[in-house]
């Protein structure tokens, strides 16, 4: 990966972080590097291709204990749990539609969408034969197929076609219709509830950094001293990214922006406003506070992010600031607020003393117990990681009164929003 990073920033110069992001992360294609051998003795040339790796996420399983992180819902079942409830909560709150599509974006091992779909299959009384349908959105073939193990067994088969939408298809047990899609575009239209967890962290940003003759980008060159290594480097000019990006207000001295998740939180609000449902995003972020957050993760260990591209996780802290404001009116902006916050609300406290009077074993309570301590402790992932929803305006709409009636009819009060307890209307 960095042979080919050298040679396309020498073919074309310096690249924009958020292309080496990309590159780094989801480059699709096993990357081929072609170089001709000279034998001048014998005046001839041998053509090399050499086979390099393709990005990080596209062929590695790197969850868990063995990989480079551990995630919330890997590390507590009590988690997906929560969220299975929230989804039950929005899908009540919007007048428990007949169908229900649970699309995840990015569901790693898959594990989040298993606890989802655990709860749901044990509350169909609520959901009152409702027809559910998973949908998952994964840039990773390798993990799909990690996915599908875990969700479907043996019961998923890949598309005949490259060109088909649906590139895998299955069912559970339960005998659910589980599909897999490249791009949110590709899945489905119809009232949705997506939820998204370390996903946004994941996808690539352009960098800024404040300069006596204006806001220039943060480009990722060879550096001239080691020409096998890679630096940052200021854009001498500006870029249309630093002219278009940066908001005119900004205040801070060096800033981050993730264009792509600005395109996919509109997608997801466009469908929110337009086909119902709501959105629930979970990630380690920011309200527009932070400057550098851009690291990188191998082996649970902080790693150089311009060393050995490819090998190691990419990731920068969500700005939720970026993504309220592109959003705009169509949908109700919720939070962000702490997954501690988030948590309790959900009841987590409750359904943790619930495990533990039924658990002897003490290995278990101990796990028990760290798990949660990891999840919500202000000083682990309980303020650092975030919730924010979307939601369709129609679930805040007062309720009507009637007037003109001897007896007052009275309107069912709305439901409150699971999980928040700060609200904000964009
Ligand atoms: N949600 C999971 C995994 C988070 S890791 C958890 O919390 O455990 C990020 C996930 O997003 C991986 O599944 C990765 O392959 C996927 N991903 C990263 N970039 C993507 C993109 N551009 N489109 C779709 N999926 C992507």
């Amino acid at each position: 990966m960095l042979r080919h990073l050298i040679s396309k920033i020498k073919a074309t110069g310096p690249i924009s972080v958020s292309e080496y992001m990309r590159e780094a992360l989801t480059n699709p294609v096993t990357v081929c590097d072609v170089t001709f051998l000279q034998f001048p003795q014998r005046d001839s040339r041998l053509l090399t291709v050499v086979v390099l790796s393709q990005g990080y996420y596209v062929r590695n399983n790197m969850l868990g204990a063995e990989g480079d992180f551990i995630t919330s819902p890997e590390i507590s079942q009590v988690f997906g749990e929560l969220l299975a409830v929230w989804v039950i909560s929005e899908w009540m709150g919007a007048g428990r539609p007949k169908q229900l599509q649970l699309v995840e974006l990015g569901p790693g091992e898959g594990s989040l969408a298993s606890d989802v779909l655990r709860v749901l299959g044990q509350l169909q009384s609520v959901l009152g034969g409702a027809s559910v349908s998973l949908h998952l959105v994964e840039v990773s073939p390798a993990l799909s197929r990690l996915q599908a193990q875990s969700l479907t067994g043996t019961r998923s088969q890949e598309a005949d076609s490259e060109d088909d939408p649906v590139y895998r298809q299955g069912r559970t047990d339960g005998g659910l219709q589980v599909s897999w899609y490249r791009c949110l575009e590709d899945v489905p239209r119809g009232f949705s509830i997506f939820l998204a967890h370390e996903f946004f962290d994941a996808l690539p940003i352009h960098k800024f950094q404040r300069t006596k003759r204006g806001w220039r980008e943060v480009m990722v060159d060879i550096d001239p001293d080691n020409q096998g290594q890679l630096r940052f480097v200021v854009a001498p000019s500006p870029t249309l990214a630093s002219t278009t990006l940066v908001q005119v207000d900004e205040t801070r001295d060096h800033v981050e922006v993730c264009a792509e998740g600005g395109v996919i939180i509109q997608q997801l609000a466009s469908r929110v406003a337009e086909e119902g449902g709501a959105a629930l995003i979970g990630d380690y972020g920011h309200d527009g506070t932070k400057t550098d957050t851009f690291r990188g993760f191998k082996g649970h260990q902080l790693h150089q992010v311009l060393t050995t591209p490819g090998s190691a996780d990419l990731t920068a802290d969500v700005d939720f600031s970026y993504l309220r404001r592109v959003v705009g009116g169509g949908v109700a902006c919720l939070g962000p607020v702490s997954q501690r916050t988030f948590l309790k609300n959900m009841g987590i406290d409750t359904r943790m003393q619930v495990l533990l009077r039924n658990c002897s074993d003490l290995t278990t309570r101990q796990q028990l117990i760290s798990s949660y301590d990891m999840l919500t402790n202000p000083t682990k992932m309980g303020e650092r990681f975030h919730f924010f929803g979307l939601l369709h305006l129609s679930r805040f709409a007062k309720p009507k009164t009637a007037t003109g009636l001897k007896l007052e009819q009275k309107s069912p009060a709305q439901l409150p929003v699971a999980g928040f307890t700060d609200m904000s209307f964009s």
